[in-house]
């Protein structure tokens, strides 16, 4: 079944023949919207009065679901200029990638996806970072030599690309970018190869024993890029350096931060058996409970906890901020937090020995002790 677009990209409004199927869903003669295939959205737009919420293929037809019923009849039909200029420009532009990485790299495509934010190619095998932007910089010879993107129908010579698309077997189009790409495709694109503008490469990963290519192009990829500069731009800014100097600077401030925090730990460490030591005890039920409320680091709070546990031989209690550890070797742990709890709200639990969480509200130790003790009568 041929489809307008493949031989007139560039006619987004023309009289349509339209059939109802049921409901709100008709086809249409000639095609002119492009369904939900081969990795690419289906266009949008509108048919007469009606406005298309989906375009699938079902059973070999092009169905497009409307708004609304429509008569059968000529109506003017109108694709969505500039959410078909987005689909296009990134699925010819993928074209482009995939016909210059199988010829220069030997990477055949296995997948395509165009999404709304960004694209994907999937290869076969993988690759680097250096082979994506040499990729690139020969896709974008191509973009710049404006070779047109020709339809080619029933050469049997070409397969189609990703096996797992649809296509009709009354008919294979084949799109032919110069000497760059020959592929089976059911796709829309554009004119010609200078359309696209730009192609930028924005990432690469493993993908099984493949390998991801993010891509976007025209307008969206410069928009990516402003974006990019900008935040380089002001990370430039915050630091004082160059571009190229910026890895190495935050390599360091990474490493100098990771070590200070180090640092700050092992300082804190020596204060928490003072810290224990100064604790509140109380004795609720025979055990006895030390209380310790101080502005320390959050990962000391369970070792400080822990050691006025084994200072007074009971129960350690130590809170920071909203932050609470409650230790028992007795095994209360769980129970003391929820008495606490009971008062100052929050959330957290834990085993009956080691208990953590967070209080709804800020407690004094002198708070916190009556607490205890007022449950305990
Ligand atoms: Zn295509």
């Amino acid at each position: 079944m041929k489809r307008f677009y493949w031989t007139h990209p560039d006619v987004l409004e023309t009289e349509v023949e339209v059939k109802a199927a049921m409901n709100c869903s008709v086809t249409i003669v000639p095609i002119l919207f492009h369904p939900d295939e081969g990795g690419q959205p289906a266009d949008k737009g509108t048919i007469g009065e009606a406005t298309v919420c989906n375009v699938d293929v079902v059973d070999g037809r092009i169905v497009h679901t409307l708004d609304r019923p429509l008569a059968d009849g000529k109506h003017i039909a109108r694709i969505d200029k500039q959410h078909r200029l987005y689909t296009a420009t990134q699925h010819t532009a993928q074209h482009i990638v995939s016909g210059i990485a199988q010829s220069q790299f030997g990477l055949s495509t296995t997948g395509v996806h165009i999404g709304l934010e960004k694209c994907t190619v999937d290869f076969d095998k993988r690759t680097d970072w250096d082979t994506a932007a040499e990729l690139e910089r020969l896709s974008m010879e191509v973009v710049t030599l404006d070779v047109p993107v020709e339809t080619v129908f029933n050469d049997t010579d070409v397969r189609m690309r990703n096996d797992s698309d649809p296509i009709e077997a009354d008919v294979i189009r084949v799109v032919k970018i110069g000497g760059y790409d020959k592929s089976a495709c059911c796709g829309a694109h554009l004119g010609t190869t200078g359309q696209v503008g730009v192609i930028r490469i924005l990432g690469i990963e493993s993908k099984k024993k493949g390998s991801r290519v993010t891509f976007l192009a025209g307008m969206r990829a410069l928009a990516y890029s402003q974006l990019e500069t900008s935040v380089l731009r002001e990370l430039r800014k915050a630091a004082g350096c160059s571009t190229s100097e910026l890895p190495m600077l935050l390599r360091k401030a990474l490493d100098r931060a990771s070590e200070l925090s180090k640092e700050i730990e092992r300082l804190w460490s020596l204060l928490l058996p003072g810290l224990a030591e100064s604790a509140q005890i109380v004795e609720v039920e025979s055990v006895k409970i030390g209380i310790q409320v101080a502005e320390i680091p959050n990962p000391l709070l369970a070792k400080l906890a822990a050691t006025i546990a084994e200072a007074v031989g009971g129960v350690g209690i130590a809170v920071s901020d909203l932050n609470i550890a409650v230790r028992s070797a007795g095994g209360t742990a769980t129970d003391i937090l929820a008495r606490i709890q009971n008062v100052a709200g929050g959330k957290g639990g834990g085993s009956s020995q080691a208990a953590n969480g967070k209080l709804g509200k800020a407690l004094t130790s002198d708070e916190i002790a009556a607490a205890l003790k007022n449950v305990a009568r």
